[in-house]
C-alpha cells in the first residue's frame, strides 16, 4: 500500500500537529508523528511508565552529580551530553504521565537553557574546566539537546524554543566553516540533520536545507558503508568511531534521513541493507545487534549496550515516519517487548551497561567476553562500566508510547504498535479520540474504539503485524478474518465512516516460530514476544543503598539445556498459558505468558570467562534425562537462555 500523493506547502510555520505536507525542498514524510501528549499511555504501558518515574529516571537529576549539579543549569559537573541525553526521555516521559513534578523539573532545566543563550547564540555551557580534553565548543551534546527542546515545543508551545534554535544554528553553522564536525559529531551527524529537518517543516526556511546539506556533507558516509559492510565478524575496537555500537544504532536513521533531501532511492535502500548486514554478522534474537562496546558478531553471549537499545528505537521511530514501511515496526516492537525491559531491574532502579542474550550470570567480572568492555558492564546498577546509558536510557518508553500512532498524508491514521493508548487528535477538522484497551504484546487482541461528535470518514491504516497467520475484526456481531499471511510487512487500510463508540475488536493468531541463529541455534518467538529460559536469581547488594544500588545476579537453577522441537511443527513442542497482566509485568514473578517445552541438560556447556561458553553446534545429542522447561517472555527475565541448542532426535 502506497499513500496517496500529499498537499501543497504554504511556507509559513506550521502547528506540528498538521497534515504531512508536500514541500518542495524535501521529500513528504509517509507518516507524521502527533505532537508530544496527543497520544497517552494506558493499560499496562502507563503503570511502565509510572514504574519508570518512580524509578532512576524520575530521581536522578537529585542525587547523580552530573545531572543534580550539571553545568547545564549553572552547576559545575559535566556540561556536556548527560544533561541533554536525560531530558530527552524525561520532558515526555512527564507529560505522557502528565506528572506534576517531572513537568517541573523540566521546566526549570529549559528554562535556565533558553534564558542563558549566549549572545552569538550558543546554547548551554561552553567547555568547563575539567573538561581540557573536549573543544571548547562541541556541537555534538546540541543535537541531543534540539530533539529534547523539540519535543517541550510540542507539548507546551513555548515560543521562546524555535527561534532560539535558529538563532543557535547560525552559530553552529558558522563553527562548521572553521572546524568541520569531527568525532562523534561526524558519526552522529544525522541526528542534526533530523532536527534541522524537523524545524524546516515548521518553518519552510531554504536556508536550513543549505545547513542541512552541510552537515550530511561533514558527517560520516553510513549509507557507503553499510552498502559496502565491513564487519562481517567480532570486531577489536580499532576501528573506533565506525564500529561503534551506538553510533552504528543511531546511523540506522541516516540513510532515510538524507533520503528525504536527496530524493535518491540508493538512500532508501541503503536503510534496509543496513539492517540486513546487521542480522547476517552481528543479530540477536531480540532484533538488536550486539555491541559491547563495538559490534561483537552472532555469539548470544555478547553483550549490547542500553544506549544502543534506545538509539535504534529512536532511529526505527524516526524511519518508520520517513519510509512508512510497516516492517519497520515489527523490529521496533520485537526491540521494545524484548531487550529494552529485560536490561532494567524490573522496578527500573538500576540497568545494564550489557545485557546478553544468553545471559547466565551478571558479576563484576576479570576475564570476559567483551570486545572492550569493562568488568562491571553487565551488573544492574546506577552507572556500571560509564555512566552514558544511565544518561541516555530514559527515551525508550516515552518515545515508544508517543509513536504509537501516526498521521498518513491523507488524513487518516497509522497503527504502528498495538499497545494499550488513547489518541486525542485531529481528523479532517474534527476532534477524534481513540482508545485502544489491550493487554497486547501479552494477548492476542486488541479492542480499538473511536469517538467522535459527528460520524467522519477517514482511513485506519491497521498494521499486520510479523508472525501472524490470520488477522480477524469484528465490528458488531460476528466476527470476520481480515487478513492473513500475505499481508505481512504491508497495511490493511479501513477506509470507512466512523461513529461515536464504534469498537473493532481484532485478534491476532500467532504463529509460533522458531528462529535459527549461532551455530544453528533455536529462539522461541509467538507475536512480538520472544520467550526465553526462566533461570532462578540471586540478587546480591555490592554497591551503594537501594533502592539506587549495584547487583550481582547469580543463577539458582541450571541454564545449560538444548531444547526438544519438533521444527516443523514447532506447535506440537510448545505449549503457552496465559494469566492476568500484572502490576509489574516485565518481571519474572509477573511474566504474564508461560510457556512449557522440553528439553536436556547438556553437561559439557558450561561458563567460560563469566558467561555462557562456546554455544554448542546444534543438533547436540545429550544422555540426561527429558526435562519440562519454563520459558518467559525475554523481558522478563534477568537471567536466561534465549538462542539454546537444539537436541538432537533420539
Ligand atoms: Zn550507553
Amino acid at each position: 500500500m502506497t499513500f496517496a500523493a500529499s498537499l501543497g506547502f504554504s511556507g509559513t510555520l506550521s502547528r506540528a500537529d498538521e497534515p504531512a505536507k508536500l514541500t518542495d525542498g524535501l521529500r513528504p514524510l509517509a507518516l507524521q508523528p502527533l505532537p508530544l501528549g496527543s497520544i497517552k499511555p494506558a493499560g499496562w504501558l502507563q503503570k511502565q511508565l509510572r514504574i519508570q518515574a518512580n524509578g532512576l529516571s524520575g530521581h536522578l537529576d537529585e542525587f547523580w552529580p552530573d545531572l543534580k549539579d550539571s553545568a547545564w543549569i549553572g552547576g559545575n559537573r559535566e556540561g556536556w551530553e548527560r544533561g541533554p541525553y536525560w531530558l530527552d526521555g524525561v520532558v515526555p516521559l512527564g507529560y505522557l504521565l502528565d506528572d506534576a513534578k517531572l513537568k517541573e523539573k523540566v521546566k526549570r532545566w529549559m528554562d535556565y537553557i533558553l534564558e542563558h543563550q549566549h549572545d552569538d547564540g550558543w546554547l548551554g555551557p561552553r567547555r568547563s574546566k575539567e573538561e581540557r580534553e573536549r573543544p571548547q565548543m562541541d556541537p555534538w551534546p546540541l543535537f541531543v539537546l534540539f530533539k529534547a527542546v523539540l519535543q517541550y515545543e510540542e507539548a507546551t508551545k513555548d515560543e521562546r524554543v524555535l527561534p532560539a534554535i535558529q538563532k543557535c544554528l547560525k552559530r553552529i553553522e558558522k563553527l562548521l566553516d572553521e572546524k568541520p564536525l569531527d568525532s562523534w559529531g561526524k558519526s552522529r551527524a544525522a541526528d542534526f540533520v533530523w532536527c534541522i529537518h524537523r524545524l524546516y517543516d515548521r518553518t519552510g526556511d531554504k536556508a536550513l536545507l543549505d545547513l542541512a546539506a552541510k552537515v550530511h556533507r561533514q558527517g560520516y558516509d553510513w549509507s557507503k558503508h553499510f552498502e559496502n559492510f565491513p564487519f562481517t565478524d567480532k570486531t577489536t575496537g580499532k576501528d573506533g568511531q565506525i564500529s561503534h555500537g551506538v553510533n552504528t544504532g543511531m546511523a540506522l536513521k541516516q540513510p532515510g534521513v538524507w533520503f528525504r533531501q536527496s530524493k535518491n532511492p540508493g538512500n532508501r535502500d541503503a536503510v534496509f541493507t543496513a539492517f540486513k548486514m546487521l542480522d547476517k554478522y552481528h543479530g540477536q534474537a531480540t532484533g538488536m545487534f550486539s555491541c559491547d562496546e563495538h559490534l561483537a558478531g552472532r555469539n548470544p553471549s555478547q553483550g549490547t549496550e542500553l544506549c544502543t537499545v534506545v538509539e535504534t528505537m529512536f532511529s526505527l521511530e524516526v524511519l518508520l515516519s520517513i519510509l512508512g514501511d510497516p516492517e519497520l515496526a515489527d523490529r521496533l516492537e520485537r526491540i521494545t517487548f524484548n531487550a529494552l525491559p529485560a536490561t532494567f531491574k524490573p522496578d527500573m532502579c538500576a540497568h545494564q551497561y550489557d545485557q546478553q542474550c544468553n545471559q547466565v550470570v551478571c558479576k563484576l567480572a576479570d576475564e570476559r567476553v567483551y570486545v572492550d568492555n569493562g568488568p562491571d558492564s553487565n551488573l544492574f546498577g546506577l552507572e556500571p562500566n560509564y555512566g552514558c546509558c544511565t544518561a541516555n536510557m530514559h527515551q525508550g518508553w516515552p518515545k515508544f508510547t508517543s509513536h504509537l500512532w501516526m498521521r498518513t498524508p491523507d488524513d487518516g491514521l497509522a497503527v504502528i504498535s498495538y499497545a494499550p493508548c488513547t489518541v486525542n487528535t485531529h481528523v479532517r477538522g474534527k476532534p477524534v479520540r481513540i482508545e485502544v484497551r489491550t493487554d497486547y504484546p501479552f494477548d492476542e487482541s486488541a479492542r480499538i474504539t473511536i469517538h467522535t461528535k459527528e460520524k467522519i470518514r477517514f482511513p485506519i491504516y491497521l498494521r499486520f503485524p510479523e508472525g501472524t497467520k490470520f488477522m480477524s475484526e469484528r465490528l458488531g456481531p460476528g466476527e470476520k478474518p481480515v487478513g492473513h499471511e500475505h499481508f505481512q510487512g504491508k497495511w490493511d487500510v479501513r477506509d470507512r465512516a466512523w461513529e461515536d463508540g464504534v469498537t473493532m475488536t481484532l485478534k491476532f493468531d500467532w504463529l509460533i516460530k522458531v528462529r535459527r541463529g549461532y551455530h544453528d541455534s533455536v529462539a522461541i518467538e509467538r507475536g512480538p514476544l520472544v520467550y526465553a529460559l526462566k533461570v532462578g536469581t540471586d540478587w546480591k547488594l555490592i554497591k551503594g543503598k537501594p533502592p539506587f544500588a549495584d547487583w550481582e545476579v547469580y543463577p539458582t537453577t541450571p541454564w545449560n539445556y538444548a531444547l526438544r522441537l519438533d521444527l516443523e511443527h514447532p506447535d506440537k513442542s510448545v505449549t503457552f498459558t496465559k494469566r492476568a497482566v500484572s502490576d509489574r509485568p516485565f518481571s519474572p514473578e509477573g511474566a504474564p505468558v508461560q510457556a512449557k517445552v522440553k528439553g536436556r541438560r547438556v553437561p559439557e556447556w558450561k561458563i567460560v570467562k563469566n558467561a555462557a561458553g562456546p554455544l554448542p553446534e546444534s543438533p547436540v545429542a545429550s544422555k540426561e534425562p527429558d526435562e519440562e522447561l519454563t520459558l518467559i517472555p525475554y523481558g522478563c527475565t534477568s537471567l536466561r537462555v534465549t538462542e539454546f541448542p537444539l537436541l538432537k532426535s533420539p
